[in-house]
């Protein structure tokens, strides 16, 4: 066995081919945090298999589509099988159609049609960003934060190691905790190329004000830094004051890049949507637009998406498919209610679930892992451990409302009596 930076890989005896590895894999962190929750959920299982386990770990969607939308999905797909209907490669950039619904429900006169890119998600936008920026760059994330940011800038040479303090060296932390109400203290903040910033926050819940991401803004202009705002959870916001596009901001188009996912929107993570918001406003320092090297990103290392989810896409955002999809969305949010009326009753601090499908919580006492196994063993219920989100996240757990309302209600039962 060799320790490659903190992960521990065990060497194969098989023949060896004159390939090297890349080297920036050695330094990602041992464990994949939800590969990690699945072992010890396994571990669970093989002492007590009778064990009725609850998930609230992963943040997987679990309320079916509604039908007027599998029903666009269908016809696509069929027409596909005529000769009038056959499609071959779509346009690099999405569907116009869809392109302007989505200017048109989310972005009214903030952003035009030709600034959207249409894609396969988030997660896949992300790594092509990586390719957009080459590994010079810096980057700087939200501290807990969706783990996809580190990982991918790490995976393409943005980091040293990953260090005793659980921290990738050259990676700039904002810790964002109760005391700072979930938002960087910017005074303090080193300075970095390109900012993750994702909002409603995946895990802490939390929500910016318009005067937060001001701030935000400022330091990006000052700084001559680029925000990706990640908006994956903005149908979640409820509270009309609170902004749910960095484009509400003035001036954000001259510093950010936006990404929206239908993942949770329209129950999508096994179709595959999303979209990237790209601003012709926005250039390099040397002066050329961002959206040019953008696009030459999509047409060298992309095809296009999927016509049969775009279509799905267009359904879900015309009014039959919009209606049924806020009655999902208000049904996660009264899960999310039940949970942290539940957590309230034990007396745990709690944040988010208000305007996010997340709760964090702070299990007093305990670290992370440690109330993790506590409530696996004592409840069968399975939660995320907030320290696998970034060091911040020490002594929290997450809870996803994304469950089916049964379960929820019998998870709460569970930890009310664990209590
Ligand atoms: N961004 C955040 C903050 C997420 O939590 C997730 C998924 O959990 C994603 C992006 C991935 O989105 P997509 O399914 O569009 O790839």
């Amino acid at each position: 066995m060799r320790h490659f930076g903190s992960a521990c890989i065990h060497l194969s005896k098989s023949k060896k081919i004159m390939v090297k590895r890349n080297p920036h894999f050695g330094k990602l962190s041992a464990e994949y945090l939800f590969l990690e929750v699945k072992k010890r959920k396994e571990a669970l299982l093989n002492k007590q298999p009778n064990a009725k386990i609850i998930s609230l770990g992963i943040g997987d969607t679990t309320e079916p589509i509604p039908k007027v939308i599998a029903e666009a999905m269908e016809k696509v797909a069929l027409d596909l099988s005529t000769k009038s209907g056959y499609h071959g490669y779509g346009p690099y950039n999405g569907l116009e159609a869809l392109r302007e619904k989505i200017t048109e429900k989310y972005y009214p006169g903030l952003v035009d049609k030709d600034e959207i890119f249409i894609s396969d998600g988030i997660k896949s936008d992300m790594a092509r960003l990586q390719i957009l920026f080459g590994e010079k760059v810096t980057v700087a994330v939200q501290d807990p934060a969706y783990p996809a940011y580190i990982s991918s800038s790490v995976i393409t040479g943005k980091s040293g190691f990953f260090d005793p303090e659980q921290q990738y060296v050259d990676i700039v932390y904002m810790p964002c905790t109760a005391e700072n109400d979930f938002f960087p203290d910017l005074s303090k903040t080193k300075r970095a190329d390109i900012i993750f910033f994702c909002s409603p926050n995946n895990p802490t819940g939390s929500v910016p004000t318009h005067e937060q991401l001001e701030e935000l803004v400022q330091f990006a202009k000052k700084n001559d830094s680029i925000i990706i705002f990640d908006a994956a959870y903005r149908v979640f916001i409820k509270d009309p004051n609170l902004p749910k596009s960095i484009y509400e901001i003035d001036g954000a188009k001259d510093v950010a890049i936006e990404f929206g996912s239908f993942s949770k929107y329209a129950g999508f993570t096994g179709i595959r949507l999303g979209w990237s918001v790209f601003p012709k406003e926005l250039h390099f320092s040397e002066g050329l637009p961002v959206i040019n090297d953008w696009e030459r990103v999509l047409s060298s290392c992309y095809n296009g998406t999927s016509i049969i989810s775009q279509m799905g896409g267009i359904a879900s955002l015309e009014n039959e498919g919009e209606e049924a999809l806020n009655g999902i969305i208000d049904h996660y949010l009264g899960n999310a209610k039940i949970l942290k009326d539940c957590i309230e009753k034990i007396g745990w601090p709690c944040f988010g679930g208000d305007n996010a499908p997340y709760l964090w919580i702070k299990v007093p006492g305990k670290k992370s892992w440690d109330a993790f196994e506590d409530i696996l063993y004592k409840t069968h219920i399975v939660t995320t451990p907030g320290v696998g989100f970034g060091p911040s996240g020490e002594g929290y757990i997450r809870l996803s409302a994304f469950g089916h309302r049964a379960d929820i209600e019998e998870a709460a039962t569970r930890l009310l009596k664990f209590k």
